[in-house]
C-alpha cells in the first residue's frame, strides 16, 4: 500500500478512535462495490440524465410506463445485490456500541442486510411500493411478478444497470407497457423512495437530528453530499461545533467544512475496522 494511504487510514482510524459516538450518513459510493451504480462523477456533477422527478412521475402516465418498464429489468440486478465490506465495517462500528445512528441515502436495504439495526432510510426503500392514493403497501418482489406477467415480451430487452434499479433501456416508445394500478384503489403506484422534487418526510428529519445532537463527530461515507437532504446534517454539525471527517472519491459539497477528508474507496478506508 503506498505511503499516502497508509498516512490516510490511520488518520481515519485516530479520528473514529477519538469520538465515542457517531453519526454516519452514507451514499451511493457505499454501493458501488455492490454493482449498484451511481450518478455522479468524481466531480459531483451529474454522469448520466438525472432522475425521473416527483412531478413527472405523478403528472404522466407516459413517465410511468417508461419508468416500470426500466425498473422491470433494472429490479433483477438491484434486487439480487449483496452488501459490501463497507456495509459490514459500518456493522462493526454499530456492533461496538460506536454508532450514534446511520443515516443513508441509499434505497437498497444493504445496511441492513450487512445486520445494522441503526438505520434510517432517509429517501426510503425500492423494495417496497406504495399506493399514493391509499397508503397501502406491497413488497417490490411481488410486485415484479405483477410487471412480468403483464408484460412479458418486456423481459427479452437488454439494458445495462442504472443507478437506484433503474436500467438503460432505451426504445422507441413505452405505450405499450402496462402499469398495474392499486390493487385495493386502482391508485397510482409509486416506489417507496423519495423522489426528486419531493420532500423527505419530517419524522425522519426530526429523528436524524436528535440522533445528531448526541453525537460526537459525524462521518460522511462515499456521499459528494450534493442533494441537500444529506447536506443539511453536515451543515447543522458544523453550526454545533461537531467535527465531521468524509470518506469520498472526489469533491464533495461540504470540502471546506470538513475536518477530515478522505479521498479513498470507501471499502478500503474503512479496512481496518474489519480486522
Ligand atoms: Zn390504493
Amino acid at each position: 500500500m503506498p505511503q499516502t494511504l497508509t498516512a490516510q487510514a490511520a488518520t481515519l482510524a485516530d479520528f473514529i478512535d477519538a469520538h465515542r459516538r457517531l453519526f454516519v450518513l452514507t451514499g451511493a459510493g457505499c454501493s458501488t462495490d455492490s454493482g449498484i451504480p451511481d450518478y455522479r462523477d468524481t466531480d459531483g456533477s451529474w454522469k448520466r440524465t438525472p432522475p425521473v422527478t416527483y412531478q413527472a412521475f405523478m403528472g404522466e402516465e407516459r413517465t410511468r410506463q417508461r419508468y416500470w418498464a426500466r425498473s422491470l429489468l433494472g429490479w433483477r440486478h438491484f434486487g439480487q445485490a449483496q452488501p459490501n465490506a463497507t456495509h459490514h465495517a459500518l456493522q462493526r462500528l454499530e456492533a461496538s456500541d460506536r454508532l450514534a445512528l446511520l443515516v443513508t441515502q441509499n434505497v437498497d436495504g444493504l445496511h441492513q442486510r450487512a445486520g445494522s439495526r441503526q438505520v434510517i432510510d432517509l429517501h426510503g426503500r425500492l423494495d417496497t411500493v406504495r399506493c399514493m392514493a391509499c397508503e397501502r403497501r406491497l413488497p417490490r418482489a411481488d410486485f415484479q411478478h405483477t410487471l412480468e406477467r403483464l408484460n412479458p415480451g418486456w423481459l427479452q430487452h437488454q439494458a445495462g444497470e442504472a443507478p437506484d434499479g433503474d436500467a438503460d433501456l432505451e426504445v422507441g416508445d413505452f405505450d405499450t407497457f402496462l402499469v398495474p394500478a392499486c390493487p385495493a384503489c386502482a391508485g397510482v403506484l409509486k416506489p417507496d423512495v423519495v423522489f426528486f422534487g419531493e420532500n423527505v418526510p419530517r419524522a425522519r428529519v426530526t429523528d436524524a437530528m436528535h440522533a445528531l445532537a448526541a453525537a460526537d463527530a459525524v462521518l460522511v461515507v462515499g456521499s459528494s453530499l450534493m442533494v441537500f437532504s444529506g447536506y443539511r446534517f453536515v451543515h447543522a454539525a458544523v453550526r454545533a461545533g461537531t467535527p465531521v471527517a468524509a470518506i469520498n472519491l472526489g469533491r464533495t459539497r461540504a470540502d471546506p467544512l470538513l475536518s477530515l477528508k478522505i479521498e479513498q474507496p470507501c471499502a478500503e478506508a474503512l479496512a481496518f475496522l474489519l480486522d
